[in-house]
């Protein structure tokens, strides 16, 4: 699916085609403090295709526990943070965050990874009161 999106603050602005069956709600902790909410939504982008249209994506580099490091891209204006992807030009899950996109209500998720970590409420909010 193509898809469009960009930061808050509209600085950056991307295309990309995504894999729409594989978008994933991670209750991972890092997703959890790097989201500054309770998980992180994200949708894959298929190989190769994403492309930065405007603006500059500013990095911080993450070492997992593994030595695994992982390229998190994010708006230096405003903080948003846009995407994960393994350092430099290696290949593998390059995950796009699903709330910078344009067409994010058709970007419905597929699965939930990292449960063991998740938020006791996050599995029941319809119960939660609403106005
Ligand atoms: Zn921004
Ligand atoms: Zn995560």
């Amino acid at each position: 699916m193509k898809i469009t999106g960009g930061c808050f603050c509209s600085a950056i602005r991307y295309e990309a085609e995504v894999d729409e069956n594989m978008v994933v709600i991670c209750h991972c902790t890092d997703c959890q403090i790097n989201s500054g909410t309770a998980y992180g939504v994200v949708v894959r982008v298929i190989d190769g295709k994403f492309n930065l249209v405007k603006g500059k994506i500013s990095f911080f580099q993450k070492i997992a526990d593994s030595g695994a490091k992982r390229d998190l891209g994010f708006c230096s204006n405003c903080g948003t943070r846009i995407f994960a992807k393994p350092d430099g030009d290696k290949n593998g899950v390059f995950g796009l965050r699903v709330g910078t996109v344009d067409q994010r209500a058709n970007l419905i998720p597929k699965k939930q990874a990292f449960t063991k970590s998740a938020l006791s409420w996050v599995f029941d909010i319809s119960s939660i009161p609403k106005n």
